[in-house]
């Protein structure tokens, strides 16, 4: 199976291409048709699988398929990725940020240790996907930078790496301010019972997926 025979928009095929990426890996072929589908996902699977693409190829198709009308208010964010370090958010968004290149979709890294000026002014235009450490998030929530009433895709990645950093109370306080309709996926590098809990307290009867 190639991305050419996949049900995604051609700017994301595009972009796949220009990437340098024709066949899904392991974790992608597994989860995309699933994320695709809706369905609340929970993956153990380690950096280096192809995970990041797994899940922002089926959110950019999906997030490009809805409704426009609706979207681009102030701080309106459709889909938060919580992760536990700001270079983990810089990396994911540029993975975003590469395959969204030919879509109109904006992405943004909400980091600390930079001027949070240039970061406010793109949450005012309105940003699709948020990228962010919990506490971080839970801060700007908090200042009423961000809007988290249309969110309606959650992803969690490295969650055992969070758990270990403490992140545990940010993430539930930040899942408070989102609907309770929503999409989860949880990315998991290990799976011990802390992480388990953590894991049947977000998702709905997720598609399991082990690499
Ligand atoms: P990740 O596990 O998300 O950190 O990705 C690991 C590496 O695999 C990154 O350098 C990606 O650019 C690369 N990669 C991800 N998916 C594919 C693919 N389908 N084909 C070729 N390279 C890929």
């Amino acid at each position: 199976m190639k991305f050419e025979q996949y049900n995604i928009s051609s700017e994301i095929k595009e972009s796949l291409e220009e990437m340098g990426f024709k066949k899904p890996t392991d974790i992608q072929f597994k989860a995309i048709p699933s994320i695709l589908n809706g369905d609340d996902v929970m993956a153990i699977a380690q950096t280096g699988t192809g995970k990041t693409a797994a899940f922002a190829i089926p959110i950019l198709h999906r997030l490009q398929k809805e409704d426009r009308r609706y979207r681009k208010d102030k701080y309106e964010v459709k889909c938060l990725v919580m992760v536990p370090t700001r270079e983990l958010a810089i990396q994911i968004a540029e993975v975003f940020q590469s395959i969204a290149q030919y879509t109109d979709l904006s992405i943004l890294a909400l980091v600390g240790g930079v001027d949070q000026g240039p970061q406010i002014k793109v949450l005012e235009k309105g940003v699709d996907v948020l990228i962010a450490t919990p506490g971080r998030m839970f801060d700007q929530i908090n200042q009423g930078h961000i809007d988290l009433s249309q969110v309606s895709t959650l992803v969690l990645d490295e969650a055992d790496h969070m758990l270990d950093l403490g992140f545990i109370r940010d993430i539930r306080d930040v899942i408070k301010h989102i609907p309770r309709e929503h999409q989860t996926l949880f990315f998991s590098a290990t799976l011990n019972k802390d992480i388990k809990d953590l894991a049947y307290s977000v998702v709905n009867n997720p598609i399991r997926i082990q690499i």
